[in-house]
């Protein structure tokens, strides 16, 4: 269950002295399906020692805001009671991860942390493991199939990732069993400072100094596994049976809407898929068709993170793409905008708005409307490069699901990534190109636009 999942980051050696085995949650918040929390317990178990799990909370983070905070809170609240429920003491400590890691390890037998694919949160662990006393362990349970067991590098199309992966799914298609924990740890005595002991979020956010002028969108998302395990039955009892012909449409809801749940590692994609095969065949072309989303685009996406370093920049797109932008980017535009203009859903276009108004309001975009809202922005700034900046802004200060490697993935394929060269035309070059017509010749896009008037 773990072999391929798991790495030591470091050369030290397990404590055997040490108080306990501590595993720092940071990627996979949930208690189920969680391989990094089942493979704490089997080395607490073999070590004859408690384990612990703990998460931190810093406002010093880049894109600390309300929104995103309180979902993750109200996830991470009902994790810690899943996971003492299960005999197992969980500390939410406010505290930078780095540190917060390090204090614990002077005490610990060994670390185990989850695996994130982005730029700062390998540097949190380089780190860890760097400076840690004792074994640093990495487990990876965000993504079906492990992504360097896959390809050791990066992966320019789909098809190429796609044909890897059927070959081997069926081998990472396994349950995760809960194991029990020899040693229960509810009770240990830990002396921490910083512990953060509060029962509601409310609480939590009062003493968090994070930026609140972006509100929270507990209307459309509540943060939590067991929310995210509702819009899964709902998915797989109402839309599933459409979702080849109906996911594109943006004017009805025929998509999943978990990706806010895995992005915070709410829900683990492993047990999405095994509970939709459960109910459909896997050769059923609407399972294919999520499964090509779920499996082989996200992970892609986690491919395109690990190993491009500069996937959050304009400068990480492939090179004819960059080519083809660069000679068009002086190319007269009709229409620019500032950063506050697109912020604030004042462009000319009212698809377009109705898109920033869905982020605004919701915390998230339509997918095909979102390829839509980053291609336009090309159009109306004055370099590519500046498009780029901005649809990365917006995307990751608004959206529930930003911040991941699926965000940046997006954003550069709108810009020729995993893409090939179109004909070429003003302003785009041979990169794809989206226009307001084809939106209309596609959906009723004046249902779209009346479901984000307001405001
Ligand atoms: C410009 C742009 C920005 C994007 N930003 C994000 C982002 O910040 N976070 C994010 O999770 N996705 C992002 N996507 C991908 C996609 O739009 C969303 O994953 C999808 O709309 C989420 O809605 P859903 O969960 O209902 O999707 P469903 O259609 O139900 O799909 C299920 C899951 O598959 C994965 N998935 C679906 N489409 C894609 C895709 N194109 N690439 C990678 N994975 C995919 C997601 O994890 C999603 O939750 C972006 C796409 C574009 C073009």
């Amino acid at each position: 269950m773990f072999r391929e999942r798991t790495k030591k980051l470091n050369n030290m050696m397990e404590n055997t002295n040490g108080n306990y085995v501590v595993y720092c949650m940071e990627a996979s918040q949930r208690e189920d399906f969680n391989h990094v929390l089942e493979f704490s317990i089997h080395k607490a178990n073999t070590l004859k020692k408690p384990v612990i799990v703990a998460f931190f909370i810093t406002d010093k983070y880049k894109f600390s805001n309300q929104r995103y905070y309180r979902f993750m809170i109200e996830g991470i609240l009902k994790t810690k009671e899943k996971i003492e429920n299960r005999g197992i003491r969980f500390l939410i400590l406010k505290d930078d991860f780095v540190n917060g890691c390090l204090k614990l390890s002077k005490n610990a037998c060994l670390l185990v942390l989850d695996k994130n694919y982005l730029k700062t949160q390998r540097i949190w662990r380089e780190k860890v493991s760097k400076f840690s006393n004792v074994a640093v362990y990495e487990v990876e349970s965000d993504v079906v199939v492990p992504i360097e067991y896959l390809f050791s590098k990066s992966v320019p199309f789909a098809y190429i990732y796609r044909n890897a992966l059927e070959k081997v799914l069926d081998r990472f298609l396994l349950e995760v069993k809960p194991l029990e924990p020899t040693i229960k740890s509810n009770n240990l005595d830990l002396n921490l400072e910083n512990q953060m002991n509060f029962n509601t979020v409310e609480d939590f956010i009062k003493n968090l100094n994070i930026d609140k002028s972006v509100n929270s969108v507990e209307n459309y998302y509540k943060g939590g596994s067991d929310e995210a395990e509702k819009l899964l039955k709902i998915f797989i009892e109402k839309k599933l049976p459409f979702y080849k012909e109906k996911r594109s449409d943006p004017t009805v809801d025929y998509t999943s809407k978990l990706s806010p749940y895995l992005h915070f590692g709410q829900i683990s994609p492993l047990k999405v898929v095994l509970e939709i095969l459960k109910n459909y065949d896997r050769e059923d072309e609407n399972v294919k068709a999520f499964i090509n989303e779920l499996v082989v685009w996200r992970e892609l996406s986690r491919n395109f993170t690990w190993y491009n370093p500069f996937y959050n920049q304009y400068k990480g797109i492939p090179s004819w793409a960059k080519d083809t932008l660069e000679k068009h980017a002086s190319d007269k535009r009709d229409y620019i905008y500032t950063l506050e203009e697109v912020e604030d859903a004042k462009t000319h276009d009212e698809y377009w708005n109705a898109a920033q108004k869905e982020l605004l309001i919701t915390g998230k975009i339509h997918n095909y409307m979102r390829m839509y809202w980053a291609k336009k922005l090309i159009e109306w700034t004055d370099h590519p490069k500046k498009a780029f900046d901005i649809a990365c802004y917006l995307n990751d200060k608004y959206a529930l699901d930003g911040r991941d490697s699926n965000g940046y993935g997006g954003i550069s394929w709108c810009f020729g990534n995993f893409d090939r060269p179109w004909q070429e035309r003003k302003i785009f070059g041979k990169i794809r190109y989206m226009s307001s017509r084809s939106l209309e010749t596609k959906f009723n896009m004046k249902l779209y636009i009346e479901k984000f008037k307001k405001s």
